[in-house]
This record gives structure tokens, C-alpha cells and sequence, in this order.
């Protein structure tokens, strides 16, 4: 917030600040995993400094933040949230006790979320049986990208055109990932497929696709599961099982030698959103 004072200040002295200000002279924008860091830059470009709260390879299910992780938040105008993440829902009020003046928003807004019927069914990081992987979504993203411009505008209005402009230009590339998404699918025959953790819920309703997820409830599968799995695995004859990289990979080594699966690592958490999303297009479509 000081900060913030400073830059106004700057603004008013000289008309405008120098492009080249300094990192630390920029607004704070605090978020949850490393995907909000692309989309906060991808309309922000480098006005913000963004403030990651999962490091890499870290699961946003159980991760616990450091000291000096909870004192950076003090500089945070603004935190933006995923909106149903394990480690929100567990260290949420702690964050926003650290600075009660910084501004909390849910990227989970506008989204039409995914319910599960049956919360037991559900993997462990959900709350109310909400599916929290909304941004492992091009459609999603759009929505998720409109309100990221919101915030943005609200914390520096005087940089309007270059904001609308950069936010119009990541609506065309989120549009056309879609149709590129759209027409790499659009010839697959099967259209299961089987996960270690169930994040790709979202992805799978917008491309008519089924997930069919191994973890249950956050945990491993328990024997009754892993035959059933089989089963439908051999049924299906599902061809690859994608296992998330921060997890635990014996499960899913066993089930995929019984169908004759191959093993995907993915990374829901990629830095370099855009990519990851056709790297998990490219296998669907790759066998
Ligand atoms: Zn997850």
C-alpha cells in the first residue's frame, strides 16, 4: 500500500512514472499456483510484481507457507485466489489476517462450476463438493482472463489502453486455442480417459470428453477401485493414464501394466499454461 501512495505520488510530480521503474516500486499481486502468474502477466505484462504462494513441484493440497512467504503478502494490494484449492480453504483467513487492507478476488466468480453429486466421490482438495481445477480450461481461462483485466484496471487506471489492449489480445489467443483444441479432438474416436488426480474435470465437459479419475476422495485407490479401473480400462481400452507430476506414481504404474497403458506425466501447475494445455491435446490425440 505504501507503495501505492509512492507511485501516486510519482504520477503526480512528474506525469508519469519511468517505464523502468523498480521492482520494487511496482504493486504486489499475491495468487495461489503458478498458472495465475501466467494470466496476470499475459494482461499485465511486467507493470506487477506477482507473488506465487506454491512453489514448484509443491501440491496445492497440502502445502504450508513459510514465514517470509506470509510477509510478502503485506506488500500484496491484491490477492487472487483460485477459489476452492486445499491450501486456500486451509490458510485463507491466516492470509488475509496478515494484511486486512489487501483485497481479496476468486477467479472462481463467473465460472460455472463443477459439482459432484456425491462429495465422497471427490478428490481431497475440494470444498462442498466444488471440483477447484477451473483453470485447466481454455473457456474457463476467458472468463478467468476478463476478471483478472477487472482487477488489473481497478489497481492501475492510468494504464487503461495498454491493459484493454493486452487483454484483447489474450481473448484472440484463448479463442483460437480453443478452435485449435476443438479440431485436434475433433476426430478422436475414444473419448475416455484416465487420470491419476482428477484435474482435467473441466477440460474434459468443454471437449465432450469423459475423465475417468484413480484418486478418490484425495486418496489412493483402494483394491476394490483398482480392479474396477481395470476392468473399465480393459473395456474401454483406454490407451494412456495421466499421473501429475507432484504425485505419487505407484498406482498408476500398476494399473497401466495391467491394461497395457501408457503413463503421462502432466503438470497441472505449469508456469507456461498455454503449452501444457496442447501437450494434454497432443497425447489424447497422439495414439
Ligand atoms: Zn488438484
Amino acid at each position: 500500500m505504501r507503495n501505492w501512495i509512492i507511485a501516486g505520488f510519482c504520477l503526480a510530480l512528474l506525469g508519469s512514472c519511468s517505464p523502468g521503474a523498480e521492482e520494487s516500486d511496482k504493486p504486489v499481486i499475491s495468487v495461489t499456483i503458478l498458472p495465475q502468474q501466467y494470466f496476470v502477466e499475459k494482461i499485465g505484462g511486467d507493470l506487477f510484481r506477482v507473488n506465487v504462494m506454491i512453489p514448484p513441484g509443491a501440491s496445492p493440497a497440502t502445502y504450508e507457507p513459510t514465514i517470509s512467504q506470509l510477509s510478502e503478502l503485506d506488500r500484496s494490494d491484491l490477492y487472487m485466489k483460485i477459489g476452492y484449492l486445499g491450501f486456500e480453504l486451509s490458510w485463507m483467513e491466516k492470509i488475509m489476517a496478515t494484511n486486512p487492507a489487501m483485497k481479496l478476488v476468486s477467479l472462481s466468480d463467473n465460472i460455472d462450476l463443477i459439482r459432484e453429486e456425491n462429495p465422497a466421490h471427490l478428490h481431497g482438495h475440494n470444498h462442498g463438493g466444488i471440483d477447484p481445477h477451473i483453470w485447466m480450461s481454455p473457456l474457463n481461462a476467458k472468463i478467468i482472463a476478463t476478471t483478472v483485466y477487472r482487477e488489473l484496471l481497478l489497481l492501475m487506471p492510468e494504464e487503461k489502453v495498454f491493459l484493454e489492449e493486452r487483454h484483447e489480445t489474450f481473448q484472440a489467443e484463448l479463442d483460437s486455442l480453443h478452435a485449435t483444441i476443438t479440431s485436434m479432438l475433433s476426430s478422436l474416436e475414444d473419448r475416455s480417459f484416465m487420470t491419476y488426480h482428477p484435474s482435467l474435470s473441466y477440460y474434459a465437459r468443454d471437449y465432450d470428453l469423459e475423465q475417468i479419475p484413480l484418486e478418490i476422495g484425495g486418496k489412493s485407490p483402494s483394491p476394490t477401485h483398482m480392479k474396477w479401473m481395470t476392468d473399465v480400462g480393459r473395456e474401454k481400452g483406454i490407451s494412456l493414464i495421466f499421473l501429475q507430476m507432484q504425485l505419487d506414481q505407484k498406482d498408476a504404474e500398476t494399473l497401466a501394466k495391467e491394461i497395457g497403458a501408457e503413463i503421462i506425466q502432466i503438470n497441472p501447475l505449469d508456469p507456461d499454461w498455454y503449452s501444457q494445455m496442447l501437450f494434454i491435446t497432443g497425447k489424447l490425440v497422439s495414439d
